[in-house]
């Protein structure tokens, strides 16, 4: 006999919905969030560090009903997203994807919607404990599957079933994973978050009138160095924007030519700190007649503290979970995160709900087919055009920016990339084929970094 049914670690959004999901299907649940202060949020609370933009077909992706989001959680509803390259620049104004929701896409609150989750699962009567880690965790197989959860506090808790939701830092779910794989397939190198992450950056600022945008998020592609490394305006409320960007860990600045990215300065010693490039970003665009510091301001009360964040964001491809050890592995933590867009809070809250209510129901051995299922088609696109994008230098971006622009402008079938757009574009077959070419190596599941055979369980 366990203490609980269902024990949860990391309590955002993965971890929320697997909460409300196995609590609403009359499960014992609980979960264990190590607690993020955070200027936003009074109480303490998942890290909730995000640019926070959703696209339309998402909210199908995540199996979340626009209606039921609370108001304060939508800061903007979007009409288009811009993608600017060195040279030229694209907007892009649908995602070719069938989708209730009738915007291109909003943004939001993510410690209001973390919160909100949070609310959800509380009031379907899981237990979240704010303010405790999980230190470690025993899982004994030996009579079905039973985990003693080793807590901060010097608690332990013994649970049926264990969802991982940790995030992409992954430290309790490489731990428990990896004594289930033999050593060249262990997680802690197939998802190790020095290589498997991006890390991110981001600052609130509050833009002049004539410049805030309320209707569109920006990307910055070709401008700064990496693979998907790229800065990003997403607007909030009160003419206040996220202004934040992604790159990998690690970077080395001498493998790059400084004169072909234009947030590199040829006397950089080093990859410039986000905040450097943040700077840049804005001198370039504005700087001209604009004074940033004064003009640009950072605002109190938003983000981690002083109005910035830091925190990584896994860029990867997904892993099955051992469910025969009665463990899902959900969101961030399992790699779900887009490693082209970095979106994942759609993939991480479907993940989430699936895990709870399957383990809820004593089905989980269900789940690595059910999460195929589900995200899969999304989890390809995004790694075939990861893969396309990958050794993208600047003028391969304005490239295919440009080719998109042309697809755009040819298309007349609400898609974007089809054959039909690809064919109107000079240069657009040849990365229409591409991403299918990309596409086809992950077909059939293949883009799960780990199979459920692969765990010796
Ligand atoms: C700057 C930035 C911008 C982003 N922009 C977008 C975007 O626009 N749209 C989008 O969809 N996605 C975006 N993402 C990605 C999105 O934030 C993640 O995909 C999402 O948060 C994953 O949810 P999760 O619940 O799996 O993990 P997380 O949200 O990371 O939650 C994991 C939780 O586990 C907790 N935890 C970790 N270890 C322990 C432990 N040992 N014990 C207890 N608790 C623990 C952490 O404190 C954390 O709260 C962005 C990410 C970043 C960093």
């Amino acid at each position: 006999m366990t203490d609980v049914d269902v024990a949860i670690v990391g309590g955002g959004p993965a971890g929320s919905a697997a909460a409300y999901a196995a609590a609403d299907r009359g499960a014992d649940a609980v979960v264990y969030e190590k607690g993020v202060p955070r200027a936003d949020r009074e109480r303490l609370g998942p890290d909730s560090t995000d640019a926070a933009g959703f696209l339309d077909y998402w909210l199908e992706i995540a199996d979340i009903d626009f209606a039921d989001i609370p108001e304060d959680v939508v800061e903007q509803e979007l009409v288009d997203a811009e993608f600017i390259g060195p040279d030229e620049e694209v907007v892009v104004d649908r995602t070719g994807i069938d989708a209730d929701y009738d915007h291109f896409g909003f943004t939001f609150h993510r410690a209001k919607f973390d919160d909100w989750l949070r609310d959800r699962a509380d009031a379907a009567g899981a237990d979240y404990v704010a303010g405790t880690a999980v230190k470690d965790v025993d899982s004994d197989l030996s009579n079905g599957h039973e985990h003693t959860l080793h807590l901060g506090d010097g608690e332990t808790v013994t649970a049926e079933y264990l969802v991982l939701a940790d995030g992409p830092q992954r430290q309790v779910t490489m731990r428990v994973l990896d004594d289930f794989l033999p050593a060249e397939k262990a997680v802690s190198n197939l998802l190790n978050p020095r290589s498997a992450n991006h890390i991110a950056y981001q600052e609130y600022r509050r833009f002049p009138d004539e410049l805030f945008d309320a209707d569109s998020m920006k990307f910055w592609w070709g401008w700064m160095p990496g693979e998907t490394a790229y800065p990003w305006v997403f607007p909030n409320r009160n003419n206040v924007a996220r202004v934040g960007l992604t790159m990998p860990i690690g970077l080395d600045v001498d493998d790059y030519d400084a004169s072909e990215w234009r947030l590199l300065r040829e006397d950089d010693d080093r990859i410039p700190a986000g905040t450097e490039y943040i700077r840049r970003l804005l001198e370039e665009l504005y700087g001209d007649e604009y004074d940033v510091e004064t003009d640009f301001p950072l605002v109190d009360g938003h983000g981690k503290s002083k109005s910035t964040e830091t925190y990584a964001i896994s860029s990867t491809r997904p892993i099955e979970s051992p469910t025969d050890a009665g463990i899902a592995v959900v969101g961030g933590a399992m790699g779900t995160t887009s490693a082209f867009h970095e979106g994942g809070d759609h993939v991480a809250h479907r993940t989430g709900k699936l895990a709870g209510g399957l383990a809820a129901e004593g089905r989980l051995e269900n789940y690595n087919d059910a999460w195929h299922d589900a995200i899969g088609d999304e989890i390809k696109r995004n790694v075939a055009m990861a893969d396309v994008v990958g050794d993208y230098g600047p003028a391969d971006w304005d490239k295919t920016i440009r080719v998109t622009r042309q697809m755009l402008e040819a298309s007349d079938n609400g898609k974007i990339i089809s054959k039909s757009n690809a064919r109107s574009a000079a240069g657009g077959l040849k990365l229409y084929s591409q991403y299918r070419r990309a596409k086809f190596r992950y077909r059939k599941g293949k883009y799960a970094q780990l199979r459920e055979s692969d765990y010796t369980v």
